[in-house]
C-alpha cells in the first residue's frame, strides 16, 4: 500500500486483551489505508511487535532506573479481582512517562498528524497531545449501549439505583430499557468511588477529543450511537467489527496448540460443539470452575473449554480438576490454556459459544453466526449479555448466581439439542447485516472513508 507521505498515527492502547486487539486491528487499518503507525505502549503487559511488522513498537517504562522494587506494577496481574485498582496505577504510573514519549516522537522528524488512544486513559491523554499540538482521537473498544449506560452512571446515582441494593435487581431501570438494575456496568472493588472517577475522566476524555472511534456498527447499535452522539457533540465513527475489514490485516499466526485444536474440532459433527471462554481477565472462584466441569461433563455434548492461567486466581487448575475428570469426558471434551478465538469460531463445528459477553467475543459470535450462552461477570458485560437476549435475542442467559452443574448441564444441552428459539437464524442475519455495513458502500466501510478524510484534514 502506498504510503500517505509525512502522515503517521500514534496510538496508545490499554494494555488488556480486550483493548489491545481492536487497537492492533485498527492500526492494521490504518497502515492499509497507507498511513504509517507507531504504536506507544506500556512496559505492563506488553504486546509482543514481532507479530505485527508493519507497526513501529516503542515501549514506555513507567519506573526510573534503581526503582524497580518500589514498582506498583511489578508482580500485579491482569485479573478481574482488582481491574479499577489496577487501572488507577496504570493511569498515574504512565502519565509523565506518555508525555515524554509522545513529545520525543512528535519532535522525532516525520509529521504526526493524530494520536489514538483508548478511551479510558481520558482527559491526561487530551492534554498531552494538546501540549504537543497534535490532534486526538479516542478509540472505544466496548459497544455503545454500554457506554450509553456508562455516561449514565450520574444520573443512575441521583436516582438512587445505585449501588445496587439486592432487594432491586430485577427491577427495570426505566430510563435504560431493556436493563435491569442487575445489568448495570458496575464492578466489586474496594473502592467505588475510584469506578466513578475513571468512567468521569474516561467521558470528558472522549467529549475533549476530536472524534471517537467505534467497534460497532450501525444496524447493530444505531438507536444506541445516534443517543450517545447527541450527548458528546464529536464526530463519531463507527467503522467496526474491526477484526472482520480485512482478514489479510490479521496477525492469526496458528501455532502447534491451535492446529491441536483445528484436528480435534475437524473430527467433531456440524454444530455439535460448544465452545467456552470467558475471555482474558475474568475471574472465578474453585468451586464455580468445578461446577462448570461438571455440567459440562453431564451435558454429554462436545466441549471446547478453554481454562486460562488466573481463571481461578491461584489455583494450577488442571491440578483441581477431581482424578478422574479427564478420563471421564474422554475425547468428547478438550481443554486448552488459549486458543485462537477467531479460527474457533469460524470452525463448522462449532454451534454455542458460552462466553462471558465481553464485547470483542460478542462481535466475533455475531459476525460467525454462533448464537451465545451468556455468563456475564462485570462492567459491560451484563449490558451486552442483556442485549444478546433480550434485544437482537441470540442467545440464552446463564446468569452466575445461579450456575450449579445441574443448571449448566440443563441449559447447555437444551441449547444444544433443541437449537434455541431461531437464535441461529437470528445470529445469521445479524452476521449478514455485518457484511452488508462493511461491503462497498455499506455503513461501516463509508464511515471509514469519512474517518481517513478526517485525520488527513488535520494536516492543513
Ligand atoms: N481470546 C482469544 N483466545 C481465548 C480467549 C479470548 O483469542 O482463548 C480473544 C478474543 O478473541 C477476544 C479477546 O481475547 O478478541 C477477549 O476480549 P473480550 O472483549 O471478549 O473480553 P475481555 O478479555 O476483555 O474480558
Amino acid at each position: 500500500m502506498e504510503e500517505i507521505r509525512g502522515s503517521k498515527i500514534i496510538m496508545f492502547p490499554l494494555p488488556f486483551t480486550g483493548h489491545l486487539n481492536p487497537m492492533i486491528e485498527l492500526a492494521g487499518i490504518f497502515h492499509h489505508r497507507g498511513f504509517s503507525v507507531t504504536i506507544l505502549h506500556t512496559s505492563f503487559n506488553s504486546p509482543d511487535p514481532s507479530r505485527h511488522p508493519h507497526f513501529t513498537f516503542r515501549t514506555i517504562h513507567h519506573n526510573k532506573e534503581g526503582e524497580e522494587d518500589q514498582d506498583p506494577l511489578s508482580k500485579r496481574e491482569v485479573s478481574a479481582m482488582d481491574l479499577f485498582a489496577l487501572l488507577s496505577v496504570l493511569k498515574q504510573s504512565y502519565d509523565e512517562p506518555f508525555r515524554q514519549s509522545l513529545a520525543a516522537e512528535v519532535s522525532g522528524g516525520e509529521t504526526v498528524c493524530c494520536l489514538v488512544s483508548d478511551a479510558i486513559w481520558g482527559t491526561n491523554m487530551q492534554a498531552a497531545a494538546e501540549e504537543v499540538g497534535v490532534p486526538r482521537l479516542v478509540l472505544r473498544t466496548t459497544g455503545a449501549a454500554s457506554f450509553y449506560a456508562f455516561a449514565s452512571l450520574p444520573l443512575l446515582r441521583a436516582k438512587d439505583y445505585l449501588p445496587i441494593q439486592d432487594s432491586r435487581l430485577d427491577d427495570p431501570v426505566i430510563e435504560l430499557p431493556p436493563l435491569k438494575v442487575k445489568d448495570l456496568p458496575t464492578i466489586v472493588t474496594k473502592d467505588p468511588e475510584e469506578l466513578y472517577r475513571i468512567v468521569k475522566d474516561m467521558m470528558e476524555g472522549a467529549k475533549s477529543s476530536s472524534g471517537v472511534i467505534w467497534n460497532t456498527f450501525e444496524d447493530l447499535e444505531r438507536l444506541e450511537l445516534m443517543n450517545l452522539s447527541r450527548n458528546f457533540q464529536v464526530p463519531f465513527f463507527s467503522i467496526g467489527p474491526l477484526h472482520k475489514h480485512s482478514e489479510d490485516l490479521l496477525s492469526t499466526k496458528t501455532n502447534k496448540e491451535d492446529y491441536a485444536v483445528t484436528s480435534w474440532l475437524d473430527k467433531q459433527d456440524a454444530k455439535s460443539v460448544v465452545y467456552v471462554s470467558f475471555g482474558s481477565v475474568a475471574a472465578m472462584k474453585e468451586k464455580e470452575f468445578l461446577e462448570i466441569a461438571w455440567g459440562l461433563r453431564n451435558s454429554k455434548q462436545p466441549f471446547l473449554w478453554v481454562v486460562r492461567h488466573g481463571l481461578v486466581p491461584g489455583v494450577d487448575l488442571l491440578e483441581s480438576l477431581p482424578c478422574g475428570f479427564m478420563e471421564s469426558i474422554g475425547n468428547k471434551g478438550k481443554i486448552v490454556k488459549w486458543a485462537n478465538q477467531l479460527e474457533v469460531l469460524a470452525h463448522p463445528a462449532v454451534g454455542m459459544f458460552w462466553t462471558h459477553c465481553g464485547w470483542n467475543s460478542t462481535l466475533e459470535s455475531i459476525c460467525d453466526g454462533v448464537p451465545t450462552i451468556c455468563t456475564p461477570f462485570q462492567t459491560d458485560q451484563r449490558v451486552n449479555a442483556r442485549y444478546i437476549v433480550e434485544v437482537w435475542r441470540v442467545g440464552i442467559m446463564l446468569e452466575r448466581s445461579k450456575m450449579d452443574k445441574r443448571e449448566i448441564e440443563q441449559v447447555v444441552s437444551s441449547a444444544m439439542i433443541d437449537k434455541g428459539d431461531g437464535w441461529r437464524e437470528r445470529c445469521m442475519a445479524l452476521k449478514e447485516r455485518a457484511d452488508i455495513c462493511l461491503g462497498k458502500d455499506g455503513s461501516s466501510s463509508n464511515n471509514l472513508d469519512k474517518l481517513v478524510t478526517h485525520v488527513l484534514s488535520f494536516d492543513s
